[in-house]
């Protein structure tokens, strides 16, 4: 045997059980399934619960900190392939695009504080993320 969440049509959910997964669909087909509130036999199966296991062994919190670390590698590696770095220049090269000096892409590099402001009162939006180096951890 083997059970199923199920949900009717008006988006009640119920759990159902069932021989195997072709039994279900035989059922279905021959409207044997209602739903136990309302009755409307236009029954779907709800997708399974979304389940992660890791294979570390670590706390919770640990692996927890080891997938936000890939996560953000990977985030590091899609700005260093999609973003033109432009060093120190970042404040005049974010200025000359916000001025259609020059063309509109994507850029990323250091700004001192008092660039960010005169940037912000300019209203020219960008963020700030702090880039650790990771190649430390790779070996
Ligand atoms: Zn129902």
């Amino acid at each position: 045997m083997i059970s199923f969440d199920l949900r009717c049509a008006n988006g009640h959910t119920f759990e159902g059980w069932f021989k195997d997964g072709a039994s279900f669909e035989e059922q279905k087909k021959r409207n044997l399934i209602a739903c136990p509130i309302c009755n409307n036999k236009d029954i779907e199966k709800v997708p399974t619960t979304f389940g992660i296991l890791s294979k570390s062994s670590g706390s919770r919190e640990e692996w927890a900190t080891e997938v936000q670390a890939n996560f953000f590698r990977q985030f590091v590696a899609f700005v260093e392939k999609n973003f033109e770095d432009v060093g120190p220049r970042f404040a005049s090269e974010a200025l000359k695009m916000h001025y259609g000096v020059t063309e509109k892409r994507n850029i990323r590099g250091s700004s001192t504080e008092e660039e960010e402001k005169m940037l912000k009162k300019e209203g020219i939006k960008f963020y700030k993320i702090p880039i650790p180096r990771f190649d430390s951890c790779d070996s």
